[in-house]
Protein backbone atom coordinates (compact mmCIF):
# COMPACT_ATOMS: atom_id res chain seq x y z
CA UNK A 1 0.00 0.00 0.00
CA UNK A 2 3.08 2.44 1.19
CA UNK A 3 4.63 1.74 -2.43
CA UNK A 4 1.45 2.31 -4.48
CA UNK A 5 1.03 5.26 -2.77
CA UNK A 6 4.64 6.71 -3.25
CA UNK A 7 4.44 5.32 -6.60
CA UNK A 8 1.70 7.91 -7.01
CA UNK A 9 3.54 11.08 -5.65
CA UNK A 10 6.20 10.22 -7.50
CA UNK A 11 4.42 10.70 -10.81
CA UNK A 12 3.64 14.66 -9.22
CA UNK A 13 7.18 15.41 -9.27
CA UNK A 14 8.88 18.57 -10.50
CA UNK A 15 12.52 19.12 -10.39
CA UNK A 16 13.72 19.68 -7.00
CA UNK A 17 16.84 20.40 -5.39
CA UNK A 18 19.07 17.29 -5.27
CA UNK A 19 19.30 16.07 -2.40
CA UNK A 20 21.10 12.41 -0.89
CA UNK A 21 18.96 11.14 0.97
CA UNK A 22 16.51 7.70 0.40
CA UNK A 23 14.53 7.34 3.33
CA UNK A 24 11.28 9.12 3.91
CA UNK A 25 8.59 9.30 6.23
CA UNK A 26 4.23 8.85 5.26
CA UNK A 27 4.23 11.98 6.61
CA UNK A 28 6.73 13.93 4.88
CA UNK A 29 6.09 12.14 1.49
CA UNK A 30 2.57 13.46 1.78
CA UNK A 31 3.99 17.05 2.14
CA UNK A 32 5.77 16.82 -0.45
CA UNK A 33 3.11 15.60 -2.10
CA UNK A 34 0.95 18.53 -1.64
CA UNK A 35 3.89 21.51 -2.41
CA UNK A 36 4.21 19.24 -5.56
CA UNK A 37 0.63 19.17 -6.26
CA UNK A 38 1.23 23.04 -5.82
CA UNK A 39 3.60 23.56 -7.96
CA UNK A 40 2.17 21.52 -11.02
CA UNK A 41 -0.96 23.61 -10.18
CA UNK A 42 1.06 26.34 -11.82
CA UNK A 43 2.83 24.16 -14.65
CA UNK A 44 -0.20 23.97 -16.81
CA UNK A 45 1.45 25.13 -20.40
CA UNK A 46 1.55 22.41 -23.04
CA UNK A 47 4.21 22.82 -25.83
CA UNK A 48 3.67 20.87 -29.12
CA UNK A 49 6.53 19.85 -31.46
CA UNK A 50 6.41 17.99 -34.78
CA UNK A 51 9.20 15.04 -34.30
CA UNK A 52 8.69 13.50 -38.07
CA UNK A 53 5.98 12.97 -40.22
CA UNK A 54 3.01 12.97 -38.50
CA UNK A 55 4.06 12.15 -35.11
CA UNK A 56 4.29 14.81 -32.59
CA UNK A 57 5.81 14.88 -28.75
CA UNK A 58 3.70 17.29 -26.03
CA UNK A 59 5.89 18.39 -23.37
CA UNK A 60 3.46 19.75 -20.49
CA UNK A 61 3.99 19.49 -16.49
CA UNK A 62 7.03 17.24 -15.63
CA UNK A 63 6.27 14.49 -18.46
CA UNK A 64 5.65 13.99 -22.35
CA UNK A 65 3.14 12.24 -24.20
CA UNK A 66 3.13 11.51 -27.77
CA UNK A 67 0.37 12.34 -30.89
CA UNK A 68 -0.18 10.53 -34.08
CA UNK A 69 -2.44 12.23 -36.83
CA UNK A 70 -4.29 9.18 -38.69
CA UNK A 71 -6.75 9.79 -42.08
CA UNK A 72 -9.27 10.33 -40.03
CA UNK A 73 -8.04 10.20 -36.07
CA UNK A 74 -5.78 11.41 -33.48
CA UNK A 75 -3.89 8.81 -31.56
CA UNK A 76 -2.79 10.17 -28.25
CA UNK A 77 -0.15 8.61 -25.64
CA UNK A 78 -0.49 9.28 -22.47
CA UNK A 79 -2.19 12.07 -21.21
CA UNK A 80 -0.62 13.65 -18.24
CA UNK A 81 -3.01 14.84 -15.39
CA UNK A 82 -7.14 15.43 -15.60
CA UNK A 83 -6.40 18.95 -14.92
CA UNK A 84 -3.95 19.73 -17.68
CA UNK A 85 -6.29 18.34 -20.44
CA UNK A 86 -7.40 21.70 -21.25
CA UNK A 87 -4.11 22.51 -21.98
CA UNK A 88 -2.91 19.81 -23.94
CA UNK A 89 -6.21 20.09 -25.80
CA UNK A 90 -5.31 23.22 -27.00
CA UNK A 91 -1.75 22.47 -28.16
CA UNK A 92 -3.15 19.54 -29.71
CA UNK A 93 -5.96 22.29 -31.65
CA UNK A 94 -2.79 23.58 -33.13
CA UNK A 95 -1.92 20.57 -35.40
CA UNK A 96 -5.39 18.99 -36.15
CA UNK A 97 -9.01 19.24 -35.49
CA UNK A 98 -9.59 15.40 -35.65
CA UNK A 99 -11.13 13.50 -32.68
CA UNK A 100 -8.71 11.56 -30.25
CA UNK A 101 -10.25 8.15 -31.03
CA UNK A 102 -7.53 6.10 -29.91
CA UNK A 103 -5.67 6.65 -25.84
CA UNK A 104 -2.51 4.63 -25.39
CA UNK A 105 -1.61 4.28 -20.95
CA UNK A 106 1.95 3.60 -21.53
CA UNK A 107 2.06 2.37 -18.02
CA UNK A 108 -0.12 3.47 -15.18
CA UNK A 109 1.77 6.50 -13.30
CA UNK A 110 -0.77 9.14 -12.98
CA UNK A 111 1.46 11.68 -14.27
CA UNK A 112 0.67 9.66 -17.65
CA UNK A 113 -2.87 8.61 -17.74
CA UNK A 114 -4.63 11.10 -15.33
CA UNK A 115 -6.39 12.45 -18.02
CA UNK A 116 -8.42 9.52 -18.93
CA UNK A 117 -11.44 9.72 -17.49
CA UNK A 118 -12.18 13.21 -19.26
CA UNK A 119 -10.93 11.59 -22.92
CA UNK A 120 -12.71 8.22 -22.74
CA UNK A 121 -15.89 9.62 -23.78
CA UNK A 122 -15.14 10.62 -27.49
CA UNK A 123 -12.43 7.71 -27.75
CA UNK A 124 -12.94 4.42 -29.24
CA UNK A 125 -10.78 2.09 -26.38
CA UNK A 126 -7.99 3.02 -24.45
CA UNK A 127 -4.92 0.82 -25.10
CA UNK A 128 -2.74 -0.52 -22.43
CA UNK A 129 -1.18 -3.84 -20.89
CA UNK A 130 -3.29 -6.04 -18.88
CA UNK A 131 -1.43 -5.49 -15.52
CA UNK A 132 -1.31 -1.60 -16.07
CA UNK A 133 -4.88 -1.80 -16.56
CA UNK A 134 -5.00 -3.36 -13.20
CA UNK A 135 -2.81 -1.10 -11.24
CA UNK A 136 -5.26 1.52 -12.27
CA UNK A 137 -7.40 0.02 -10.85
CA UNK A 138 -6.25 -0.60 -7.55
CA UNK A 139 -4.96 3.21 -7.41
CA UNK A 140 -8.48 4.25 -8.36
CA UNK A 141 -9.91 1.93 -5.43
CA UNK A 142 -8.80 4.69 -3.21
CA UNK A 143 -10.57 7.48 -4.73
CA UNK A 144 -14.19 8.94 -4.27
CA UNK A 145 -16.53 7.66 -6.83
CA UNK A 146 -17.11 10.02 -8.78
CA UNK A 147 -13.00 10.90 -9.52
CA UNK A 148 -12.74 6.68 -10.75
CA UNK A 149 -13.19 6.35 -14.55
CA UNK A 150 -11.53 5.95 -17.74
CA UNK A 151 -9.83 2.60 -17.22
CA UNK A 152 -8.42 0.43 -20.72
CA UNK A 153 -10.39 -1.13 -22.26
CA UNK A 154 -8.01 -2.69 -24.94
CA UNK A 155 -5.60 -4.73 -23.42
CA UNK A 156 -2.43 -6.39 -24.27
CA UNK A 157 -1.71 -9.91 -22.00
CA UNK A 158 -3.31 -10.84 -19.05
CA UNK A 159 -3.38 -9.98 -15.79
CA UNK A 160 -0.11 -11.35 -14.31
CA UNK A 161 1.52 -12.27 -17.74
CA UNK A 162 4.73 -10.82 -18.16
CA UNK A 163 5.40 -12.38 -21.53
CA UNK A 164 5.74 -10.60 -24.75
CA UNK A 165 2.82 -8.70 -26.18
CA UNK A 166 1.83 -6.20 -29.00
CA UNK A 167 -1.18 -4.88 -31.16
CA UNK A 168 -1.23 -3.22 -34.26
CA UNK A 169 -3.54 -0.55 -35.01
CA UNK A 170 -3.98 0.40 -38.88
CA UNK A 171 -4.80 4.26 -39.51
CA UNK A 172 -5.72 4.32 -42.73
CA UNK A 173 -2.17 6.35 -43.70
CA UNK A 174 -0.17 4.05 -41.53
CA UNK A 175 -0.03 1.25 -39.13
CA UNK A 176 0.72 1.41 -35.55
CA UNK A 177 2.02 -0.60 -33.10
CA UNK A 178 1.64 -1.34 -29.07
CA UNK A 179 4.86 -3.36 -28.12
CA UNK A 180 5.08 -5.38 -24.51
CA UNK A 181 8.63 -6.80 -24.30
CA UNK A 182 8.14 -7.59 -20.36
CA UNK A 183 9.08 -5.87 -17.17
CA UNK A 184 11.22 -3.00 -16.79
CA UNK A 185 10.01 0.65 -15.71
CA UNK A 186 7.28 -1.59 -13.98
CA UNK A 187 5.34 -4.74 -15.36
CA UNK A 188 3.24 -3.03 -17.64
CA UNK A 189 5.06 -0.88 -19.53
CA UNK A 190 4.38 -0.71 -23.44
CA UNK A 191 6.13 0.85 -26.49
CA UNK A 192 4.21 2.77 -29.43
CA UNK A 193 6.53 2.35 -32.45
CA UNK A 194 5.27 4.01 -35.52
CA UNK A 195 7.85 2.33 -38.24
CA UNK A 196 6.80 4.77 -41.11
CA UNK A 197 7.53 7.87 -39.75
CA UNK A 198 10.56 5.80 -37.61
CA UNK A 199 9.33 7.26 -34.35
CA UNK A 200 9.17 5.35 -30.84
CA UNK A 201 7.35 6.82 -27.63
CA UNK A 202 8.98 4.93 -24.90
CA UNK A 203 7.08 6.42 -21.55
CA UNK A 204 9.15 6.03 -19.19
CA UNK A 205 11.50 2.98 -20.86
CA UNK A 206 13.53 6.37 -20.67
CA UNK A 207 13.94 9.36 -18.39
CA UNK A 208 16.97 11.67 -20.03
CA UNK A 209 16.74 14.97 -17.37
CA UNK A 210 16.31 13.24 -14.68
CA UNK A 211 17.57 9.94 -12.97
CA UNK A 212 15.27 6.61 -13.24
CA UNK A 213 12.73 5.85 -11.39
CA UNK A 214 12.45 2.17 -11.87
CA UNK A 215 9.15 0.88 -9.65
CA UNK A 216 10.26 -2.34 -7.68
CA UNK A 217 6.56 -2.85 -6.54
CA UNK A 218 5.16 -3.11 -9.44
CA UNK A 219 7.81 -5.38 -10.85
CA UNK A 220 9.94 -3.07 -12.29
CA UNK A 221 13.81 -3.65 -12.54
CA UNK A 222 17.19 -2.55 -13.74
CA UNK A 223 17.94 -5.65 -15.27
CA UNK A 224 14.19 -5.39 -17.01
CA UNK A 225 14.79 -2.05 -18.42
CA UNK A 226 18.37 -3.12 -19.82
CA UNK A 227 17.02 -5.83 -21.76
CA UNK A 228 14.22 -4.17 -22.66
CA UNK A 229 16.10 -1.03 -24.18
CA UNK A 230 18.86 -3.65 -25.88
CA UNK A 231 15.68 -5.36 -27.87
CA UNK A 232 14.44 -1.50 -29.18
CA UNK A 233 18.13 -1.23 -30.28
CA UNK A 234 18.38 -4.05 -32.14
CA UNK A 235 14.46 -3.95 -33.50
CA UNK A 236 14.72 0.14 -34.37
CA UNK A 237 16.29 1.28 -37.73
CA UNK A 238 19.42 3.62 -36.42
CA UNK A 239 17.60 6.74 -37.14
CA UNK A 240 14.11 6.70 -35.38
CA UNK A 241 13.99 9.31 -33.02
CA UNK A 242 12.41 8.75 -29.76
CA UNK A 243 9.90 10.09 -27.28
CA UNK A 244 11.07 9.75 -23.88
CA UNK A 245 8.79 9.82 -21.00
CA UNK A 246 10.77 12.43 -19.06
CA UNK A 247 13.49 14.77 -21.09
CA UNK A 248 13.68 15.87 -24.71
CA UNK A 249 13.11 13.68 -28.13
CA UNK A 250 16.33 12.37 -28.66
CA UNK A 251 17.94 9.60 -30.90
CA UNK A 252 19.30 6.18 -30.73
CA UNK A 253 22.18 6.97 -29.52
CA UNK A 254 21.62 8.42 -26.71
CA UNK A 255 18.98 5.35 -26.11
CA UNK A 256 22.06 3.35 -26.21
CA UNK A 257 23.86 5.77 -23.90
CA UNK A 258 20.96 5.33 -21.05
CA UNK A 259 21.52 2.00 -21.38
CA UNK A 260 25.24 2.20 -21.07
CA UNK A 261 24.37 4.52 -17.80
CA UNK A 262 22.10 1.97 -16.36
CA UNK A 263 24.29 -1.13 -16.92
CA UNK A 264 27.41 1.22 -15.51
CA UNK A 265 24.93 1.89 -12.32
CA UNK A 266 23.95 -2.26 -12.05
CA UNK A 267 27.48 -3.32 -12.46
CA UNK A 268 28.66 -0.89 -9.99
CA UNK A 269 25.86 -2.10 -7.56
CA UNK A 270 26.68 -6.55 -8.34
CA UNK A 271 30.77 -5.36 -7.73
CA UNK A 272 29.81 -3.87 -4.43
CA UNK A 273 26.84 -6.33 -2.55
CA UNK A 274 27.79 -5.40 0.86
CA UNK A 275 27.61 -1.72 0.45
CA UNK A 276 24.15 0.25 1.76
CA UNK A 277 22.63 2.27 -1.39
CA UNK A 278 23.68 5.38 0.24
CA UNK A 279 27.21 4.12 -0.34
CA UNK A 280 26.98 2.95 -3.56
CA UNK A 281 25.45 6.19 -4.27
CA UNK A 282 28.21 8.31 -2.85
CA UNK A 283 31.16 6.03 -4.00
CA UNK A 284 29.44 5.98 -7.85
CA UNK A 285 31.28 8.23 -10.29
CA UNK A 286 28.83 10.68 -11.28
CA UNK A 287 31.11 12.48 -13.55
CA UNK A 288 29.82 11.16 -16.99
CA UNK A 289 26.30 11.16 -15.84
CA UNK A 290 26.08 15.02 -14.94
CA UNK A 291 22.32 14.96 -16.95
CA UNK A 292 20.75 12.58 -14.74
CA UNK A 293 19.48 15.04 -12.37
CA UNK A 294 18.00 13.75 -8.72
CA UNK A 295 14.67 14.99 -8.98
CA UNK A 296 13.66 15.02 -5.12
CA UNK A 297 14.11 12.93 -2.16
CA UNK A 298 12.21 9.89 -3.88
CA UNK A 299 14.50 10.39 -7.43
CA UNK A 300 17.80 11.28 -5.18
CA UNK A 301 20.76 9.05 -6.15
CA UNK A 302 20.20 6.72 -2.49
CA UNK A 303 16.69 5.97 -4.01
CA UNK A 304 18.00 4.81 -7.33
CA UNK A 305 20.88 2.57 -6.07
CA UNK A 306 17.97 0.79 -3.81
CA UNK A 307 15.96 0.40 -6.63
CA UNK A 308 19.62 -0.61 -9.04
CA UNK A 309 20.06 -3.38 -5.46
CA UNK A 310 16.50 -4.22 -5.36
CA UNK A 311 15.36 -7.72 -5.67
CA UNK A 312 14.81 -8.65 -9.40
CA UNK A 313 17.72 -6.68 -10.40
ZN1 LIG B 1 6.19 6.29 -14.53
Amino acid sequence: MLSLFLSIIFCLQANQPAQIDGQFSIDEARDRLYSLHQANQQASQVRIEKVRDNVYSLYGANSNMGLIVGEDCLVLVDNQFERTVPAMMTAIKTVSDKPIRYIINTHQHSDHVGGNRVLAADAYGIIAHANTKAHIERGQARLEPERRGGLPNLLLGKQGDRTPASMSISLGNQDIQVEYFGPCHSDGDVAVLVPSAKVAILGDMLFLDQLHYIELATGGSCQGLIDVIGQLLTLLPYDTMVIPGHGQVCDMKELARHRTFLQTALHHARSNPDKTARELAESFDKEPWKDKEPAGRINAWTSFFNTVKGPQS
